[in-house]
């Protein structure tokens, strides 16, 4: 089996955060009214994508209702329209949609993953619930030898990012600060900031689908 592959296989095995196995599994059985008749995933979500990606798109966690429903990063609810719209309009995904694991989605230079792989209550990890599943993303990091530019959507994967890369031999001082468009040279990575593509920054006009458009065409000018 390939790194990814094994990397993949310990995620979605993972039991080692208490209070984020119980919640992934409550929300998988109690579901919401409108995925109601649906098979909740209820269990770690791994990285997705083109194993000879040049960028990686690094977002929080799962969604309770979108990847711990579908088991895909990013899969099943708005924000992940929205994000892979924009890798659909920038040549990278095969379809501007991503709803379920088998609905046909392939991505071309690009893998999509997190920091944390299992949905967190109100969307907030604890520091020691991040670095538990860090290392995870190390091995990521590591085993896509193609990497060279990683987008962190919103200042959590920023900082999660810095984190992962420090561990890989790559700290940077001062640590370098999030913004929407910010740029930093990390060891052999440019890390770029985005708003994350969450429903309150979409709905609000705070990230339109032009501004998360143009931080994906810079990534990708960047490792071209
Ligand atoms: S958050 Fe990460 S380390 Fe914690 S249980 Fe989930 S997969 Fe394991």
């Amino acid at each position: 089996m390939s790194e990814l592959g094994s990397v993949a296989a310990e995620i979605i095995a993972c039991r080692a955060c208490p209070r984020l196995v119980e919640w992934r599994e409550r929300v998988a059985k109690e579901k919401v009214a409108r995925f109601a008749d649906q098979d909740y995933w209820g269990r770690p979500v791994p990285g997705f994508g083109d194993p000879a990606a040049r960028v990686l798109i690094l977002g929080l966690a799962p969604a309770a209702h979108g990847g711990n429903r579908t088991g895909r990063i990013f899969t099943g609810d708005r924000s992940g329209d929205f994000l892979y719209g924009s890798l659909h309009r920038c040549g990278l995904a095969s379809q501007p949609t991503s709803t379920a694991r088998d609905d046909g989605l392939r991505l071309r230079g690009v893998y999509v993953s997190a920091v944390n792989r299992c949905a967190p209550p109100g969307n907030r990890p604890t520091p020691q619930e991040r670095d538990r599943c860090l290392p995870f993303l190390e091995r990521e990091i590591a085993a896509l030898e193609a990497l060279r530019a990683i987008v962190a959507l919103g200042a959590f994967a920023w900082d999660g990012a810095l984190r992962a890369l420090a561990s890989l031999g790559h700290a940077v001082r001062p640590k370098p600060r999030f913004g929407h468009g910010a740029e930093a040279s990390v060891g052999p990575y440019v890390l770029l900031g985005a708003f994350h593509p969450s429903q309150q920054n979409t709905f609000t006009g705070k990230l339109t689908p032009a501004m998360l458009d143009a931080v994906v065409e810079r990534a990708i000018a960047l490792v071209s």
